[in-house]
């Protein structure tokens, strides 16, 4: 495994890779890697020639500075697991090279509706700054692939608008939540829950496959009030519990009228905040 800081390294790096005939799957990361990180890598390695994982805290898409602060930095370890995994390459930048100074030109993407819910109305700018370093990544590594995690659904719908909108010719690859034994979605954030926490934030799972089993036979107002009562009853914040249409992100209100319809939540437990989704109907096509 070679790890590399220094961008015009990495471009030449992967500049002979490529003149050799080797196609790069990427997937970004912000670090403290867990087991849902490494399926990425792992479907990198399977489709394509050379997997590149980069780990970057990116300050633009954190609203809360304390957020940006407790975000646990953890690269050493980091490194180590993707030594195991078998990852070819991992680019370690710093901000600088991100964000070279004197040069403040974002690229402003009109992503409709799509930034305006869910985490877009809790995190204002969060998906501005998601996208932005998104683009800047693409651009210095210019992946065949780009594999994200479904764990980050609305992340997800949001990078392939961008990727749309820029006409880009880079596969975009949905990667299946990996989940603990008790169903809690695996999350960097959840090693900052204590252990009961980590038992209650299992409720989360259970409310979301209890939607999936009762969504063809029970109104989707009264789902929605079902599962928010669960998670207050539970001792969860939630801030949103949503079934949404899994192309627009716009709320499916009758269960015949999309082929593709998502859950999506948000909720704090012991000031975390914890999101996680589930397909509801028909797996979107990759
Ligand atoms: P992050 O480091 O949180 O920015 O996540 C980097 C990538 O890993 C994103 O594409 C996430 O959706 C993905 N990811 C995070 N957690 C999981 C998980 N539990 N299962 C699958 N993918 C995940």
């Amino acid at each position: 495994m070679i790890v590399i800081k220094n961008k015009i390294h990495l471009q030449k790096y992967l500049q002979n890779r490529r003149k050799e005939g080797n196609s790069i799957g990427f997937a970004p990361t912000m670090g403290a890697l867990h087991e849902g990180h490494l399926s990425l890598i792992d479907q990198a390695n399977t489709s394509c020639d050379i997997s590149v994982c980069s780990i970057f805290v990116n300050p633009t898409q954190f609203n809360n500075k304390k957020d940006l602060e407790k975000y646990p930095r953890t690269e050493s370890e980091d490194l180590q697991l993707l030594h195991k995994a078998e990852c070819d390459l991992v680019f370690l930048p710093d901000v600088d090279t991100i964000y070279p100074p004197g040069e403040t030109a974002e690229t402003e993407f009109d992503f409709g509706h799509l930034d305006k819910v869910m985490e877009g109305a809790f995190r204002p700018g969060h998906f501005a700054g998601v996208a932005n370093v998104v683009k800047r990544l693409l651009d210095i590594v210019m992946p065949d692939s780009l594999f994200m995690g479904q764990k980050d659904f609305q992340q997800f719908t949001i990078i392939a608008s961008m990727l749309d909108l820029l006409k880009s010719k880079i596969d975009l690859i949905l990667c299946p939540t990996v989940r603990s034994e008790t169903g809690l979605a695996l999350s960097s954030r959840n090693r900052r829950l204590s252990a009961t926490g980590l038992e209650t934030a299992s409720i989360i799972f259970q409310t979301l496959e209890y939607t999936r089993m009762n969504i063809k036979n029970t109104e989707i107002e009264k789902l929605k009030d079902e599962a928010l009562k669960t998670l207050k009853q539970a001792g969860f914040t939630p801030e949103y519990f949503e079934i949404v249409d899994g192309f627009d992100l716009m709320p499916v209100t009758n269960y015949k009228n999309s082929g593709y319809i998502v859950a999506c939540t948000a909720s704090w437990l012991e000031d975390i905040r914890l999101i996680d989704n589930m397909i509801l109907k028909q797996a979107r096509k990759t």
